[in-house]
């Protein structure tokens, strides 16, 4: 089922040192110009790349060589259950340096602030004279500007080595300006003296924005801290030790210690360690953290169990049959990180705009200068503007707008038991038109019974001995009745020959020297039996009636001629008509899709409310089904148990899996509710639908402060109204623009899978 080719691989690299999303843009340029690599993407959000390469052509080594000579970090993410504490303590020793560099600045700026109170017209009396001393205000700015803004400067020459420009070569430029403008006012007065100019300096202005953009940083990374909160949680389920039975022994190890095939003790209330099947034992396990259903099951021998779900009543042994990162919680921490890192189309725009924005800013700001000394002939207000322009101008509350959504509301899904694969279908699955449900086990249970056994000319025990026997190999629902039904009333089966499975159709096989067809009323026409003989007819009205009661009759043949028919009943799943009710609710028109027979389909659909039924599909052409719709202008979701669903699950706009994860269902949809619970299809469109909305509000907080901002800056008002934007301002805006944004995407925690009734 991999689509990808064999001779590409893919790494995720953990990348350190960014500090705006242009940052993020750079790197990805850079890695994309790599030769050997076909895809390289980063994360701001996430602190992530990733990147798909020819393993032939370009390594490890010369991805972290062309990153590190950025000016930045990388190291590869590790596959397994990923182990965040390096990480972890990088990141706190990052924040607490921006701490202290937050907090001197934010005193030296305070006393600058206060110093410079008259000159803005606010005289404060008592104000000692001394204070306005510009050798002291050198002396306070001076650590401001290159000890706290030193990373602005570091990050603008390695930029400036690259050709490029980015959010630290504005703040460097403009925080300069303003800083070495007054520097010289201090140095040279006379000489602005002599030329009738203001000498005003303006230390607190470069001090200030550098102090605010180093707050906005600092709330900044906090908060994103715990945008990732999902994935800790997730990881930190993990149980820490296993009760290992070794040659007799009960061993208590670490859970990395456990081998495949381990026997394992399971306590009430302990966490299971890892993957497997109970060989010994019962008991109720609570598997909401895997499958976000939260009533217990009931499991014994023969069953699976799930790593880091909890036992709750009983002590059972059970054998490992999958450890470290095979295990289904490791592949959930997978997809959610990747997810996590993915882009959405939707933040496509914001990329571009950040790769064009810098340069463009500084031209602005260049033009605000010369424009301002030439219509005004004030130096010191050309120079102020263009700041301000340099400074409000910075894009990085729009580069974190989409990823930061993305990560809360893909983490969210997560804990809901709902595994989005990539961002892009979190944005589509908000566009949804369509609804596209399988009949059999989305639906339905798709552990159907036999309800009925009606033979002609045939001995009723015999016909079923026949059936079951046929249906012996088969994989479909409706063989395993059969052969449960059989051996449930004592019959023994033999074994079937030359066995031969028609997908959506029905099976063949010989049997004790006879052949025997069991299947729908189309295979009959396809293996050429003849429709019509008596016992046909004599059977029809039966299969009718079973088929308006909803149940689906299945002919069986023996030799070329009909000898009886079997008439199956799967239950519908509890919840069915009202996920569907309220799927409609949300605007959704309903379709359900099934290779089951017309009648029967329609006899389940009508309860449920389900006005559209495409029935007698044939496997193979439930893919073209999910075209047809698309061809109408539909955007449609599918939501199936993802084996024989799985050309239309990768067909639709949207492919949502029902089950527990296996990697077929994983590798072919796009979404994966785990817990099998249809509640889940509405959980996830209005999760999408919630993730959109956080992203749009976050674009437009983003670019509300930079659109506004400029042209305010830049004095444009100026004129009209009298307004002018103070470069102060433009700092706290900015980091308002981010906090702001991340504030809002945090909000998307709050979402709850609301139960609908
Ligand atoms: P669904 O789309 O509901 O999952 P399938 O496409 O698997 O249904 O099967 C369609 C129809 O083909 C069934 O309703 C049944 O009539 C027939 N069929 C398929 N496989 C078998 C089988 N092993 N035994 C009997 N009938 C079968
Ligand atoms: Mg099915």
């Amino acid at each position: 089922m991999t689509t990808t080719l064999k001779r590409q691989k893919e790494l995720i690299l953990s990348l350190g040192g960014m500090s705006c999303a242009a940052c993020a843009s750079n790197i990805e340029q850079t890695l994309n110009a790599v030769p050997g690599v076909c895809l390289a993407s980063v994360n701001f959000a996430t602190e992530q790349a990733a990147v798909q390469y020819d393993p032939d052509r370009v390594g490890l080594i010369q991805l972290q060589q062309a990153v590190v000579e950025l000016g930045f970090s990388a190291r590869e993410l590790d596959n397994g259950v990923p182990d965040q504490d390096p990480e972890r303590a990088q990141r706190a020793a990052a924040m607490a340096r921006l701490q202290r560099k937050a907090l001197l600045g934010s005193g030296l700026s305070v006393i600058l602030m206060v110093a410079s109170l008259p000159m803005m017209g606010l005289p404060l009396p008592g104000l000692p004279t001394w204070l306005h001393d510009p050798w002291l205000q050198l002396l306070l700015a001076t650590p401001v500007q290159f000890w706290c803004g030193w990373q602005f400067y570091l990050g603008a020459i390695q930029s400036f080595r690259h050709r490029r420009a980015n959010m630290n070569t504005l703040i460097a430029l403009g925080t300069s300006a303003a800083y070495f403008y007054s520097v010289t006012t201090t140095l040279f007065p006379r000489f602005f003296y002599e030329h009738q100019l203001a000498a005003h300096a303006y230390y607190e202005t470069s001090a200030v924005i550098i102090t605010l953009i180093l707050v906005g940083r600092w709330l900044e990374a906090r908060a994103r801290g715990k945008t990732s909160e999902a994935i800790r949680k997730l990881i930190g389920l993990q149980a820490k030790t296993a009760r290992v039975i070794r040659d007799q022994q009960e061993l208590d190890i670490p859970v990395e210690r456990v081998q495949v095939g381990d026997l394992i003790l399971v306590r009430p209330g302990e966490t299971v360690p890892t993957d497997g099947e109970i060989v010994e034992g019962q008991s109720a396990l609570n598997e909401s953290v895997i499958t976000g259903e939260s009533l217990p099951v009931t499991k014994g021998p023969g069953d699976p169990v799930i790593g880091a779900t909890l036992n709750q009543s009983g002590s059972f042994k059970f054998r490992a049959s999958r450890v470290g990162k095979d295990t289904a919680l490791a592949q959930i921490v997978r997809l959610v990180q990747q997810a996590q890192g993915s882009k959405a189309p939707i933040q496509r725009l914001a990329d571009q705009v950040t790769a064009y924005f810098v340069p463009v800013v500084i031209g602005v700001a260049v033009l605000t200068f010369g424009v301002w000394w030439w219509v005004n002939g004030d130096v010191t207000l050309a120079l102020i503007n263009a700041v301000g322009v340099l400074i409000i101008a910075c894009p990085c509350a729009l580069g974190l707008a989409t990823p930061t959504s993305i990560m809360v509301g893909t983490g969210k899904g997560a804990e809901c038991g709902i595994l989005v694969k990539d961002a892009s279908s979190l944005e589509v699955a908000y566009k949804l038109t369509t609804v596209v449900l399988d009949k059999t086990g989305t639906l339905t249970q798709g552990k159907p019974s036999v309800v009925h056994v009606e033979a002609c000319n045939y001995d009723g025990q015999e016909l079923l001995r026949l059936a079951a026997a046929v249906e012996r190999h088969s994989e479909h629902p409706i063989g395993r009745a059969i052969v449960e039904h059989a051996l449930a009333v004592g019959i023994t089966l033999p074994e079937p020959q030359q066995f031969e499975a028609i997908a959506g159709q029905g099976i063949r096989a010989v049997v004790a020297g006879v052949t025997v067809r069991i299947g729908s009323q189309r295979f009959l026409g396809e293996e050429g039996l003849p429709v019509g003989a008596a016992c046909y007819a004599a059977l029809r009205d039966l299969k009718h009636r079973l088929e308006s009661e909803g149940k689906t009759a299945v002919w069986v043949s023996v030799e070329a001629q009909v000898a009886g028919l079997i008439g199956v009943a799967d239950t519908l799943k509890p919840n069915a008509a009202r996920v569907v009710r309220a799927l409609q609710k949300l605007g959704l028109e309903v379709v359900m899709l099934t290779g089951d027979n017309r009648a029967t389909a329609q006899a389940i659909a009508q309860p449920l409310g389900i006005q559209q039924v495409l029935a007698e599909v044939l496997p193979h052409q439930k893919a073209g089904k999910i075209q047809q719709l698309q061809g109408a202008g539909r955007i449609v979701a599918m939501v199936g148990d993802g084996i024989n669903d799985a050309p239309a699950l990768a067909q639709a706009d949207v492919g949502m899996a029902i089950g527990t994860g296996t990697d077929v269902a994983i590798e072919a949809s796009n979404i994966t509710l785990i817990s099998g619970n249809l509640q889940g299809i509405v959980t996830a469109i209005a999760l999408s639908r919630a993730t959109i909305r956080n992203i749009r509000q976050n674009l437009f907080f983003a670019f509300v402060y930079n659109s506004l901002g400029i042209p305010l800056a830049a004095g444009l008002f100026y004129p009209f109204t009298g307004w002018l934007l103070n470069p102060i301002f433009g700092a706290l805006a900015m980091a308002l623009s981010s906090v702001s944004v991340l504030t809002n995407a945090l909000r998307l925690r709050q979402f709850q899978a609301r139960e609908i009734g």
